[in-house]
């Protein structure tokens, strides 16, 4: 992989007089510091940044982020950093798969100004080695299902965020609602600091309803055919919450049951009032939910969610 060099891709912020004819670079940077003094002399200028943290392998979930971004603000960069605090699995972070170029190329095409990576190191300067480095306190969004399954992935995730929203000093930074949960522990970081502005897209789905997922190009042909039991189930499940079925057991088990058909292992089906994070789940009738679920299917941990008392998916079944 080479970094620091530019490719040449569409401008939005073509002059009128260049026409289409006007091309710009999408500057890729190889590190934190470089990153920081571009987006520093962008808002010098005047110019507002969006900004869609990433861990690469870019899939269409991905590009819609950036899209969004494109939309919004008037330069969008992007960040490719697999970060090991928030993997605590070492054969999930080793076998994450990677493919800068690839990633920049798809980029280019959706408008993207700047793209940034560097190294734990690089992140974090002062720290000589990874354990050393003291992770922000996640808050209460954290408790349960992922933050249970996944210890100290959540405090792993606000702390690369809180320092790649000082890098980069966004305006704005995209998120999607496939990670739910992180989704609220982000948005609370963003309240502690003060900035950016959260803005949370709906989660893209292939057409067989599975979410995009970086980990789905892990997953065979059957195994991938299995993975879409988990959308099935959250879509059986709206169904029910549209029949007026409220009772969050009943719901649980509607969603248990179509699970347990798709023969996938899970490791959680849960409901949660999605203005009012609990650890514990709710029991008796539901104004509001949110349906999560993670489940493996071979060696692949993949993770849904769906709301049910909205339906304004991309690509909803
Ligand atoms: P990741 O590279 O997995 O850390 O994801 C980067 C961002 O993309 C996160 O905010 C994710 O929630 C978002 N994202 C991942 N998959 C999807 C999807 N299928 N639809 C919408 N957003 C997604």
């Amino acid at each position: 992989m080479i970094l620091g060099t530019s490719v040449s891709t569409g401008n939005r912020h073509a002059p009128a007089h260049c026409g289409s004819l006007f091309t710009m670079t999408l500057v890729r940077l190889p590190d934190p510091e470089r990153a920081r003094r571009w987006c520093a002399e962008q808002r010098a200028d005047g110019r507002s940044v969006g900004f869609v943290p990433t861990m690469g392998a870019l899939h269409e979930g991905h590009l819609a982020l950036v899209r969004r971004a494109v939309a919004e603000n008037d330069v969008v960069c992007v960040s490719i950093f697999v970060n090991p605090l928030q993997f605590n699995d070492p054969k999930d972070l080793a076998r994450y798969p990677r493919d800068f170029d690839a990633d920049a190329a798809q980029l280019e095409r959706v408008g993207c100004e700047m793209v940034f990576s560097g190294t734990l190191q690089q992140f974090f300067p002062k720290v000589k080695q990874a354990d050393q480095i003291v992770t922000r306190d996640p808050g209460p969004c954290a408790e349960g299902l992922e933050g249970a399954s996944r210890p100290g992935h959540f405090g792993g995730v606000a702390t690369i965020c809180e320092r790649l929203f000082r890098v980069v000093g966004p305006g704005r930074a995209y998120f999607g609602e496939k990670d739910f949960q992180q989704s609220l522990v982000v948005k609370q970081l963003a309240r502690e600091l003060g900035f950016p502005e959260i803005v949370v897209c709906p989660t893209v789905r292939e057409p067989s309803g599975l979410a995009y997922s970086s980990r789905n190009v892990l997953l065979t042909d059957a195994e991938r055919q299995q993975a879409t039991c988990l959308s099935k189930a959250l879509f059986a499940l709206r169904r029910a919450w549209h029949n007026g079925k409220r009772d969050a057991i009943e719901l649980r088990t509607v969603m248990l049951h179509e699970l347990e058909h798709g023969g996938v292992q899970v490791e959680y089906a849960e409901l949660r009032d999605p203005h009012a994070w609990t650890v514990e789940s709710p029991t008796g009738p539901m104004l509001r939910a949110q349906a999560l679920v993670a489940a493996r299917v071979g060696k692949v941990r993949l993770i849904d969610n769906l709301r049910l008392d909205r339906d304004d998916d991309v690509g909803a079944q």
